[in-house]
């Protein structure tokens, strides 16, 4: 997305629902809703539609969508406000940085929409899968929270499937195509679904860690 002159500004003028220091919110991100309650965080949310559906349908959960990139973020601050809700916030970080952001324990699920392949095996670190990430969800997931991650791309999918068995992780859903299975009667669509599920399958996995 194209660097947006109005984002900094939007986004300094909403700082109840954005959070752009959040090392400093460590220990204190239940502070920032209205009700204390478990906490989903999407990594990568992109402009926004993913989580704001979910904050919507599920009033009795708390969720965070951390995003890398400030005019993206905006854009879904920007829609967000339309009709803001309390449980929900947004975060300008790098999903790196999890483990310095969140308390161990803290989280009860991670989703992980349509991140960026990096196919060149030179970049596979910057995958949300890699093990170096992997390492930082484990740290920061509940003991009986879990992963669920969507792409239409089938390589990061393998490459997915690959990591988290090695780390190990044990695999509770996969679908080759979730909008053919009946698992998609309840399946909230990301942007990038919307665009690219007519090109394809739509891949599917929740897993959680082993111990
Ligand atoms: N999840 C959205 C969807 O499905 O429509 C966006 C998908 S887009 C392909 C991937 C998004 O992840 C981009 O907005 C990108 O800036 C973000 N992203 C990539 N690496 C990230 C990281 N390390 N931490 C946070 N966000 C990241």
């Amino acid at each position: 997305m194209r660097n947006k002159p109005w984002a900094d500004g939007y986004i300094k003028a909403h700082s109840d629902y954005i959070v752009t220091d959040p090392k400093n919110w460590l220990g204190k991100w239940q502070d920032r809703f209205e009700k204390k309650q478990p906490l989903n965080v999407e990594v990568g949310t992109g402009k926004g539609q993913f989580i704001i559906r979910n904050a919507q349908e599920h009033p009795e959960i708390n969720y965070i969508g951390v995003e890398l990139q400030k005019s993206v973020i905006a854009t879904a601050l920007r829609k967000f406000m339309e009709a803001p809700l309390p449980n929900l916030q947004f975060v300008l970080t790098d999903g790196a940085d999890l483990d310095e952001i969140f308390l161990a324990d803290e989280i009860q699920k991670i989703f992980l929409n349509f991140s960026d392949p990096w196919p060149k095996k030179r970049h596979a670190k910057r995958r949300l899968t890699s093990p170096n990430f992997l390492k930082n969800y484990q740290k920061v997931l509940a003991p009986q929270g879990d992963i669920e991650f969507k792409t239409d791309n089938r390589g990061l999918f393998e490459y997915t499937l690959v990591t988290m068995n090695h780390f190990p992780m044990t695999f509770d859903y996969v679908s080759l195509d979730l909008h053919q299975s009946p698992e998609n009667e309840t399946n909230i669509e990301t942007e990038y679904e919307e665009k690219f599920s007519p090109n394809g399958p739509i891949y599917k996995l929740i897993a959680h860690f082993n111990s």
